[in-house]
């Protein structure tokens, strides 16, 4: 029976014959350039769909299994983490870069988490989001870990997620400047890293206790 092809990044599609490549794009930003290349895979295979995610990707929808490693060499990006037991998308808003209401700088922050993290095998899908003020527009409260800019610096959330058994975010510090924000990213992970279950880190914060979790971060 066709399945996900994980070796080649290749996503099996509903007509159990198809396969989507979801190209990695940081914070959702793309160059003209990655757009151009994008545009032109999904020419050159007879793709008729590009699918914007909700993780700020492009997925190409409806390869050939034959055209998958053409693919990816024509396109000469890297593979999102888009399946999997693994830190997933870190979504992004526009913060001070670009928004007018923005109070932190979302994409400095996030694309660093990115780079450290996207893609590292934990126990449960994993997704964080960092946004630059609170109107939330990555929706932090609802990723495992959520970074919210403030005029004071940054809240963390930590436990937030949507699907089958939704759950907010608790706060874990608040007033954080980045480097801080870092240190605790780090050590929630290290802690997660650790979780025997394979749940999501809401799961290990309703199992050990939210104080017990703080307390083990170094917050009292
Ligand atoms: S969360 Fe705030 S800074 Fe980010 S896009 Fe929304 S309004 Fe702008």
């Amino acid at each position: 029976m066709a399945k996900d092809l994980l070796d080649k990044h290749a996503i099996l599609q509903r007509d159990k014959q198809s396969y989507a490549i979801v190209p990695h794009t940081p914070g959702g930003i793309v160059t003209p350039d990655e757009l151009q290349r994008i545009v032109d895979v999904a020419k050159k295979y007879d793709i008729d769909t590009l699918k914007f995610t909700s993780a700020q990707r492009i997925a190409i929808v409806g390869l050939n299994e034959d055209d998958i490693d053409a693919a990816w060499l024509d396109l000469d990006m890297k593979p999102a983490a888009a399946i999997g037991k693994c830190v997933r998308s870190i979504k992004v808003c526009p913060g001070t870069n670009f928004c007018k209401r923005a109070q932190q700088d979302a994409v400095s922050l996030g694309l660093l988490i990115d780079e450290k993290y996207h893609g590292m095998e934990l126990p449960s899908k994993f997704k964080i989001a960092v946004s630059g003020c609170m109107n939330s527009c990555s929706e932090p409260a609802v990723k495992d870990i959520g970074i919210m800019g403030t005029p004071r610096g940054f809240i963390l959330m930590a436990g937030g997620n949507a699907g089958i058994r939704p759950r907010l975010g608790d706060v874990i510090a608040e007033g954080l400047n980045e480097d801080e924000v870092l240190v605790l990213v780090e050590k929630i992970i290290n802690i997660y890293k650790g979780y025997a279950k394979r749940y999501r880190l809401g799961r290990l914060i309703d199992d050990m206790g939210l104080e017990n979790f703080k307390k083990e971060l170094g917050i009292d």
